[in-house]
C-alpha cells in the first residue's frame, strides 16, 4: 500500500511538472466547455489536428467578459491571419502585450469585420500592411499581464454594428466552414474571396 501511495505521489508530481512545462494533456483537438451560467453556447466541432482551445467567449451583462477565444500552443508558434485584410494596429501595451488588428473590410451589409490577436511573442506586420489569409503576422506568446504567464493566442472577432462602432462576437459564429466548424487553414484549398469567414489562426498539425 505504501509503495502504491508513493507511486501515486510521484505520478502526481510528474503530472504537475508536465503541466507547468506547458505539456498540457490535450495539445490538439480539444475545446473547453462554455461557462455554464452564460447562454449563447455554440456546439464546437474541433478538428483533431487543431491546437486546443482553453477558454471560450462570454460576455457579461455589463459588456465585460472574455470577448474572444484562447488557443494554446508553444511560444514562437506562427500566428496566421484568419482572413485577408489590412493591418490597422500593431503595438505593445502592458495588459494584453503585443497585439495586431486586421480590418477585413466591409461584409455584404457594408459593415466591417476585424480580427484582433493578443499576447503575441513577436509582431511581424506593421500598420498599413496588407495580409493574405494564412499569412504569418507574428508568433504566439504570453506577453501582457493578462496572459497570466500562460502561452496562448487570444483571438477576437469584432463586427461593425454601425459606422465606427465595433462589438466583439463569438469567433465560433464566423468560421469559413460554418457556425461552430473550426476551420483549419489549408493553402491547397483556397476559400473563395468575398465571403467573410475565418480560418484557424495557428497551423493544424
Ligand atoms: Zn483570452
Amino acid at each position: 500500500m505504501r509503495h502504491g501511495f508513493r507511486m501515486l505521489l510521484a505520478l502526481t508530481a510528474l503530472a504537475g511538472l508536465l503541466v507547468s512545462a506547458g505539456c498540457v494533456q490535450h495539445e490538439t483537438g480539444w475545446a473547453t466547455a462554455y461557462l455554464p451560467d452564460h447562454n449563447a453556447k455554440i456546439p464546437v466541432v474541433m478538428p483533431q489536428s487543431a491546437p486546443s482551445i482553453s477558454q471560450q467567449f462570454y460576455r457579461d451583462p455589463d459588456g465585460s467578459g472574455h470577448l474572444g477565444i484562447d488557443v494554446i500552443d508553444r511560444i514562437g508558434t506562427p500566428v496566421l491571419a484568419a482572413a485577408g485584410g489590412q493591418v490597422i494596429d500593431s503595438y505593445f501595451e502592458p495588459a494584453y502585450g503585443n497585439r495586431v488588428t486586421i480590418d477585413h473590410g466591409p461584409n455584404a451589409d457594408g459593415l466591417r469585420m476585424l480580427t484582433v490577436y493578443k499576447h503575441l511573442n513577436s509582431r511581424g506586420v506593421s500598420q498599413g500592411d496588407r495580409v493574405e489569409r494564412g499569412q504569418q503576422i507574428g508568433t504566439l506568446g504570453n506577453t501582457g499581464a493578462l496572459a497570466g504567464g500562460l502561452p496562448h493566442l487570444h483571438l477576437e472577432v469584432r463586427r461593425e454594428v454601425r459606422p465606427q462602432v465595433f462589438r466583439a462576437i463569438d469567433p465560433h459564429t464566423v468560421w469559413a466552414g460554418g457556425v461552430g466548424q473550426v476551420t483549419c487553414f489549408d493553402p491547397t484549398a483556397p476559400i473563395e474571396p468575398g465571403s467573410f469567414g475565418i480560418t484557424y489562426p495557428v497551423r493544424c498539425r
